[in-house]
């Protein structure tokens, strides 16, 4: 069949849902994982045709019903590499690369440090931050057996080594440190922070695919894992040890306050490119 009328097709289908640039942009995605096809390819030969183009009609299916394309070919790009994803973890956000840019900035010793990443979920923060970091130890953790496992893939897909605990930041007792006897110099964590009250401005395609338990908390308690990776922080950051979170953009005031009321002095709050409130770091000293 030709790819063109597969791409035809792909827009009478999908436009009205997505608009058509970003069916073109799915289209492509597509084509290059299962056909090996590029887009420039496809420009150059419009003529040209696929003999299998079931997969294709059939994610063409899911699209239809909102399912993420990553979720779709299960993989996905952060901080230039590959991560595998399911539906046990967040499809990485753009928003989260530049909380590891941010990190990378700012880590300018060369000695050896140790990291540990709360919540890691596919485990995208810890493995970039391992991959650019040759100097750095990194931890990672999270409630999740099925995201450690996609977490473990994507380190050995990078070549890298993070060390993996299946814990509950709310209720560890911390016995899951004992043979980790070092300080961290780095605590980083994007933990769940969507309140049940902003469900109504999220997407279909991430309410009814992503994993909820990666995404909200009550609205009674929104901080709630804040305040136990802080208080945790306390006991096991290193002397010139910074703490980094990925917040709610609603909730960046509060989070000053958080960390000021547990003693944290240096308090840094940042936005993303979309000028919301996105990111902060704190250090004791
Ligand atoms: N930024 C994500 C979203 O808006 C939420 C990530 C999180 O809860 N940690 O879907």
């Amino acid at each position: 069949m030709r790819l063109k009328t597969i791409q035809n097709k792909f827009h009478v289908e999908l436009d009205t849902i997505y608009g058509s640039e970003e069916v073109d942009s799915f289209f492509y995605i597509l084509i290059d994982f299962y056909s090996k096809i590029s887009r420039i390819e496809l420009a150059m030969n419009p003529n040209l045709e696929i003999q299998e183009p079931n997969e294709i009609f059939n994610a063409l299916d899911l699209l239809k019903n909102q399912k993420p394309i990553q979720y779709i070919i299960g993989e996905t790009e952060f901080y230039g590499l590959n991560f595998k994803v399911n539906t046990n973890t967040l499809i990485p956000r753009p928003e989260t690369e530049e909380l590891v840019e941010w990190i990378l900035k700012d880590q300018t010793e060369s000695k050896q440090i140790n990291i540990l990443d709360i919540g890691t979920g596919s485990g995208c923060i810890a493995i970039s931050l391992a991959k650019n970091l040759p100097n750095a130890k990194v931890y990672a953790l999270d409630i999740s057996k099925e995201a450690i496992k996609v977490a473990k893939e994507n380190a050995d897909l990078n070549n890298v080594e993070v060390v993996f605990i299946e814990s509950d930041i709310l209720t560890a007792g911390y016995a899951e440190f004992v043979s980790i006897s070092h300080k961290f110099d780095v605590i980083v964590s994007n933990p769940p922070y969507v309140r049940a009250l902003e469900k109504d401005l999220m997407k279909p395609n991430v309410l009814n695919n992503e994993p909820h338990l990666a995404l909200f908390v009550k609205d009674n308690n929104p901080l709630q894992f804040y305040e136990a990776i802080t208080k945790f922080a306390i006991n096991n950051l290193s002397d010139k040890g910074v703490l980094f979170f990925e917040i709610n953009e609603y909730l960046g005031q509060d989070m000053i306050e958080l960390l000021r009321n547990n003693n944290f002095k240096t308090i840094e709050l940042k936005q993303d490119i979309f000028k919301k409130d996105r990111m902060i770091k704190a250090s004791i000293n």
